[in-house]
């Protein structure tokens, strides 16, 4: 995405004029045609942002995208196959058939297990190494948020959980995810990984964590938690 460039100067925190291919600060966002004059303006990852510019240009700018994105992906039915309108609503309609769609969000459900003061913190096979977080996966179809939670532990790492407790949630636009957080404490097994997702995990004191994600995600909030509580 594109935020303005200034030189040797610190960026305003909160930008709301997060833009665009317009670049004239209209709140709107669409793709660049190449021969875009981008002077003024300079592209960063959509993830480094809050750093940047802080919380709520980050979810605007997000939100943003996601409408885009989420256009993009649903011009024609997919029942029919005809071109889609926009509706009176925040959907989208096919005038032959009628079919109407919605943006779409995929639940995830991310948790903090803790069992005799330890945490349980895994390394991802997609993430840099050495870095450890609590996990986490995708809400399948017909599956309450409790039940997706005992089955990706049981799945990775082999064990179940019990008192399971919501703790907070955050909009994870990568690509268009809610993710929803809980505590939890260990119940039953030990830690077996997957070998496919899950290449290593343990359970951790406050005192002697591995390296773990920066404070931008739920799942840092989670283990700032932790070690408040276990310091
Ligand atoms: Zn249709």
């Amino acid at each position: 995405m594109l935020i303005p460039e200034m030189d040797g100067i610190e960026l305003p925190r909160e930008l709301d004029y997060i833009s665009t291919g317009e670049v004239d600060g209209v709140g709107t966002w669409r793709e660049l045609p190449e021969d875009a004059d981008l002077k003024g303006w300079r592209a960063v990852p959509r993830r480094a942002l809050w750093e940047l510019t802080g919380e709520i240009s980050f979810a605007k700018a997000n939100r943003l995208y996601a409408e885009m994105d989420w256009r993009k992906n649903s011009r024609f039915c997919g029942r029919c196959g005809t071109p889609m309108e926009d509706g009176e609503d925040n959907g989208r309609a096919c005038p032959k058939c009628g079919y109407r769609i919605y943006p779409i969000i995929s639940p995830a459900v991310i948790v903090a297990v803790e069992r005799e003061n330890r945490i349980l913190l895994a390394h991802n096979s997609a993430f840099p190494s050495g870095r450890y977080s609590v996990l986490a996966g995708f809400v399948d179809l017909g599956e309450s948020l409790e039940e997706a939670l005992r089955r990706e532990i049981r799945e990775e790492v082999g064990i179940e959980i019990s008192d399971i407790r919501y703790f907070d949630s955050q909009s994870w636009p990568f690509p268009r995810s809610l993710m929803v957080a809980f505590q939890a404490r260990w119940a039953s097994g030990e830690i077996e990984v997957d070998g496919k997702e899950i290449d290593s995990a343990d359970w951790f004191a406050s005192e002697d964590l591995p390296e773990i994600p920066g404070s931008v995600s739920v799942s840092r909030r989670l283990i700032d938690d932790f070690i408040k509580r276990n310091s």
